[in-house]
C-alpha cells in the first residue's frame, strides 16, 4: 500500500472528487482557468456565431497574431487549423502526393505518418534510427535526401521521449536546401521553441503542450511550401493545403471550425508568457526532474541528455516494476503515461508540459523518489 499521495491536489467538482493528476503525455492536464474560459465563452456568444461573420474573423485574426506574438510564428508564415496531427499528416501526404517525400524517424509517431502517406501514394521512403542516436546526415544522404522534395521529422517522438537537437534540424536545414522539410511538433510546439525558418511546415494537436482539450491542431507553412502546394494544385481533397491557405488569407477555413476551440486558444495564449520564458522554465524543470530521477536510482530510456525531450521524459526499467510504479502512483493519485510501441511495458514517461505546475511537479517526483527507496529496501 502506498503512504504518498497527491491529496492535496484533490479536487471537488460538482460534488464529485476529482482526484487524479495527470502526467500523461496527451491528452494531459489542461489549464484550470479553462472553466471560466468555457463560460465567458459561452457568455460572449461567439459559439454560435457563422465562421464567416466579422467576429469570427476577428477571433481568428487575433488568435493568429498571439501566436506570431507568443510563439514567434514569423509574420509571412500562414497559420492554418486542422483537427488532429493525425489530419495533418494526411493533409500534407495529399497537398504532395506525387513529391518524394523521406520519412526519418526513430519511433512510433514519426512511422504511423510514414506508413500513412505509403497508403497513399508510392512516392515515399523510410528512414529509422536508434532512439539513442542522433540523425546521421550520411545515413539521410545514402537514403536519398539530397533527391526528396519533401523530408519529414519528428521533432519530439513522444513515443519514447527524444527530440531532434535544435543544432541537428539547422544542420539538416543547410545540407538539403531543396527539400521541403516537414515536422510533427505536437509535443513540441508551446513548450519549446520551434525554429521556423528551417521549416516548411509544422503542425501540433493542442492536447498536449498548449494544455486545452482535444479536437484541434494547428499547421504552420512557410511561403514555399504554400507555393509549391499551389504548383501541384492538388486542390480536390477535403484535406487540401491550397484550399486550407486560400480561405486564411481571409482569416477563415474551408469548413465549419472548432469555434471553442479557438476561443480557448486564444485565452491561453493571451495568458501565457512568451514562449522563450516557458521553454527555459521548462528545461530547467527536466534538468531538476533528471537529477532526483537518477540520484534516485531510475534509469533514463535514452542515455544521453541532449537526444531527449525537454517536454516528455521516458524512464526504463522492468515490467514487473513498471506495473507495480504505475498502479501505486494511480492509487497516491498520480496518473503517469505507459509506455508506447516497442516501450509499452518496459518504460513510463511523464509529461514536462507548461499547465503542470512547480508543486505538482515536485508532489510527483516526491512520490516517484519514496516509492524507489522502499523498493530498494525492501
Ligand atoms: C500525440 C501525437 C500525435 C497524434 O496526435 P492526434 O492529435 O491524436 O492526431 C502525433 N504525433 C505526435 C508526435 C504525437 O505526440
Amino acid at each position: 500500500m502506498c503512504v504518498w499521495s497527491a491529496v492535496v491536489y484533490i479536487r471537488k467538482i460538482d460534488k464529485k472528487t476529482i482526484a487524479m493528476l495527470s502526467f500523461y503525455p496527451g491528452p494531459s492536464k489542461v489549464y484550470p482557468q479553462l472553466r471560466d474560459f468555457m463560460d465567458q465563452a459561452m457568455d460572449s456568444g461567439i459559439l454560435s456565431v457563422n465562421h464567416r461573420s466579422p467576429e469570427f474573423v476577428a477571433l481568428m485574426r487575433q488568435t493568429v497574431a498571439l501566436m506570431r506574438q507568443k510563439l514567434e510564428v514569423p509574420a509571412h508564415y500562414t497559420v492554418l487549423l486542422a483537427s488532429s496531427a493525425t489530419e495533418c499528416w494526411e493533409l500534407l501526404s495529399e497537398s504532395f502526393l506525387d513529391q518524394h517525400s523521406l520519412h526519418v524517424y526513430n519511433g512510433a509517431f514519426g512511422q504511423k505518418w510514414y506508413e500513412g502517406r505509403l497508403r497513399l501514394s508510392p512516392h515515399a521512403s523510410g528512414l529509422s534510427y536508434p532512439p539513442h542516436r542522433a540523425i546521421s546526415l550520411h545515413a539521410m544522404e545514402r537514403a536519398g535526401a539530397k533527391q526528396a522534395a519533401v523530408i519529414c521529422l519528428t521533432l519530439c517522438e513522444t513515443s519514447n521521449a527524444t527530440r531532434i537537437h535544435p543544432n541537428t534540424l539547422g544542420r539538416i536545414r543547410r545540407k538539403f536546401p531543396q527539400a521541403l522539410l516537414f515536422a510533427d511538433a505536437t509535443s513540441y510546439m508551446a513548450g519549446g521553441r520551434v525554429d521556423w525558418l528551417s521549416l516548411d511546415a509544422c503542425f501540433a494537436s493542442v492536447q498536449k503542450c498548449f494544455g486545452l482539450p482535444a479536437g484541434m491542431a494547428l499547421l504552420v507553412c512557410s511561403p514555399r511550401c504554400v507555393q509549391q502546394a499551389r504548383l501541384l494544385s492538388h486542390d480536390l481533397h477535403y484535406n487540401s493545403l491550397v484550399n486550407a491557405a486560400k480561405q486564411m488569407e481571409n482569416f477563415q477555413t474551408t469548413h465549419t471550425p472548432n469555434v471553442l476551440g479557438v476561443y480557448l486558444l486564444n485565452r491561453v495564449l493571451d495568458m501565457r508568457p512568451t514562449i522563450g520564458q516557458t521553454n527555459r522554465q521548462l528545461r530547467l524543470r527536466a534538468q531538476r526532474c533528471w537529477k532526483r530521477l537518477l540520484q534516485a536510482g531510475f534509469t533514463p530510456l535514452v542515455p544521453y541528455e541532449r537526444l531527449r525531450s525537454e517536454t516528455v521524459l521516458a524512464l526504463r526499467d522492468t515490467p514487473e516494476r513498471v506495473k507495480r510504479l504505475k498502479a501505486d502512483a494511480k492509487a497516491a493519485g498520480f496518473l503517469i503515461g505507459n509506455g508506447y510501441g516497442d516501450w509499452k511495458d518496459n518504460t513510463f514517461r511523464i509529461a514536462n508540459f507548461p499547465a503542470i505546475t512547480d508543486a505538482e511537479m515536485d508532489a510527483l517526483l516526491d512520490f516517484l523518489c519514496r516509492w524507489r527507496q522502499q523498493e530498494v529496501s525492501s
